[in-house]
């Protein structure tokens, strides 16, 4: 029987790209989306390419009630979940001088209480069955800061904070909690980025080039396979050397 994991966000980005490596891994794959669209048609194909099974519920991690629906479905279909990888999110970058409060809460909303939402959902599965592993995507800003995103830097250092009070209660269960920071990574998110701010950015990586969406993925790879059986609430960098 194939181990299951279920990924947000993953009709594009990073979070497909987790998808895909995984699927590559054996895993069957569930993921979540809020509308149907072409994204959404091409992940079922690349996935159902790799011979595992694939299952997309329908739901925005920012709603509890979507979260418990769309968790029971999986369970239903699947019946467990072995790793869980909260990757949804969005920015709304601004100066906080100009951010308008919904811009700060729609942030927290999506990828900190997104992360809870899911999470909530899926831990009492996985204490049952003692074990699970869950990934966090959380971001180095939430280390660093960063001018203009006050909300997603606050999201992200939050992920990092839930991450290590979760892993520490859920070792003695056998179940994993990690947190990945993905520097600057080439996806739809950071492609609306005007190219004076991307160079920018460039300059500041030691590795002077842009990540791919797969380098993350083949950390969440390697967090959710057995050669990493005892590493719990740290936070790993795949940044070119950005924040060291
Ligand atoms: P992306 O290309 O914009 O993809 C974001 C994904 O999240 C999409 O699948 C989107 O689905 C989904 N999503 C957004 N809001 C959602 C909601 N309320 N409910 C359910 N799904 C939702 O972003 P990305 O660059 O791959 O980022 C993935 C994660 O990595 C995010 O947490 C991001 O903060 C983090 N990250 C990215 C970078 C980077 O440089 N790209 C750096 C550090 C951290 P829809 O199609 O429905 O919009």
């Amino acid at each position: 029987m194939n181990k299951v994991a279920l990924i947000t966000g993953a009709t594009r980005g990073i979070g497909r790209e987790i998808a895909i490596v995984l699927a590559e891994n054996g895993y069957d794959i569930a993921i979540n989306y809020r509308k149907e669209n072409e994204d959404l048609i091409n992940i079922k194909k690349e996935i159902e390419n790799k011979k595992v099974k694939f299952l997309a519920v329908q739901g925005d991690v920012s709603n509890f009630e979507d979260c418990e629906k769309f968790t029971k479905e999986v369970i239903q279909v699947y019946g467990k979940i072995d790793v869980l990888i909260n990757n949804a999110g969005i920015t709304k970058d601004t100066l906080l001088v100009r951010m308008k409060k919904e811009d700060f809460k729609q942030v927290i909303d999506v990828n900190l209480i997104g992360t809870y939402n899911v999470t909530k959902n899926v831990i009492n599965y996985m204490i049952k069955a003692h074990s699970g592993k869950i990934i966090n995507i959380s971001s180095i800003v939430g280390i660093s800061g960063n001018a203009g995103q006050t909300n997603y830097a606050a999201s992200k250092a939050g992920i990092i904070g839930f991450t290590k009070s979760l892993a520490k209660e859920v070792a003695p269960r056998n179940i994993l909690v990690n947190a990945v920071a993905p520097g600057f990574i080439e996806t739809s998110m950071t492609n609306v980025l005007k190219d004076e701010v991307k160079e920018n950015i460039l300059k500041q990586i030691p590795l002077n080039r842009i990540g791919t969406a797969k380098e993350v993925a083949n950390v969440v790879k390697f967090l959710t396979s057995e050669d990493s059986l005892y590493i719990t609430g740290q936070v790993i960098n795949v940044d070119g050397g950005m924040l060291m």
